[in-house]
């Protein structure tokens, strides 16, 4: 796997694929790779002949009191899991490289960024609606990979490659899952061995309500119950629990059109976020 650090080297790479005709995917992350990311890597594989990887911790998508200055950092372990993956090439350029002096463009998404993770953490969508837009034209993949386990954000790349007419196919992959069902993050790694075991559960209880909703459950009692029930077995802080429209992420009060449930909580000082289809 080669590794490149400039927008130049990157383009280079990716000319020479394309002068034999390849087709080219795009992973997006910022490092700490788990199998949740390595899943995604191998979607690429198999939907194009070359995968780049990107490791690029984007400062603009951090508050000035979230977590960018310890987030963890392991590129050589990371490296180890690509070239055993079978990835092609890894980008992973500094700050200076991503944002030259003087940058001033941002990329502001409209809708999909009133709700949900945008209300606690404002500006987190700008931060990586302009860095994704950045990966992309840098790259100019066939196809790019992003996790349902940030499905707000997955909405929100398919919306402004659409309305910016970026000319590749963004493709969701399923959250990948610890056994006992907590969604793979890299920021578990931060979770107490107490919060540890608190943890998954809210999965359980997501899955418990999406299937009493799919059973016809009222939805509004449902949704208090679930937030009950979090509250009850450890979580600090709700921030969301909600039914929402699997496209628009406006409130659902019925099952006619495709939900989902999403969750955002807090164990201690880790913020734990997790969705699922109600059927
Ligand atoms: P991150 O490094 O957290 O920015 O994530 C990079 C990509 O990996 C994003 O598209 C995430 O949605 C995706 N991702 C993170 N966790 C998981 C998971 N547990 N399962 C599947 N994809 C994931």
């Amino acid at each position: 796997m080669d590794i490149v650090r400039t927008v130049v080297e990157l383009r280079s790479h990716v000319s020479a694929w394309r002068k034999d005709g390849l087709t080219i995917s795009l992973v997006p992350t910022m490092g700490s790779l788990h199998a949740g990311h390595l899943s995604l890597m191998k979607v690429g594989k198999e939907k194009s002949d070359k995968v780049i990887a990107s490791i690029f911790v984007n400062p603009l998508q951090f508050a000035p009191d979230e977590d960018f200055e310890t987030y963890p950092r392991e590129e050589n372990c990371d490296i180890l899991k690509l070239v055993e993956e079978g990835v092609d090439l890894l980008f992973a350029p500094n700050v200076n490289e991503m944002y030259r002096q003087n940058s001033k463009t941002t990329i502001n998404v409209g809708g999909l960024t009133d709700c949900l993770c945008a209300l606690s953490r404002p500006g987190f969508f700008d931060g990586v609606a302009t860095v994704v837009t950045k990966l992309l034209l840098q790259a100019l993949p066939d196809i790019a990979i992003f996790g349902e386990k940030d499905y707000q954000q997955l909405l929100v790349i398919k919306r402004f490659t659409t309305d910016l007419d970026i000319p590749v196919e963004i493709v969701g992959a399923p959250t990948i899952r610890e056994k006992d069902g907590l969604a793979l993050s890299s920021r578990n790694i931060y979770l107490d061995p107490k919060s540890r075991s608190i943890a998954p559960s809210m999965f359980s209880i997501l899955s418990q309500h999406a299937s009493n909703i799919s059973n016809g459950s009222d939805i509004k009692k449902s949704l208090k119950l679930a937030r009950q029930n979090m509250h009850d077995l450890g979580f600090d802080k709700i921030d969301y629990l909600d039914l929402r429209n699997s496209q628009t992420l406006e409130t659902c009060s019925d099952l006619k059109r495709p939900s989902r449930l999403f969750a955002a909580a807090w164990l201690g000082s880790t913020r734990l976020i997790d969705n699922l289809t109600v059927t």
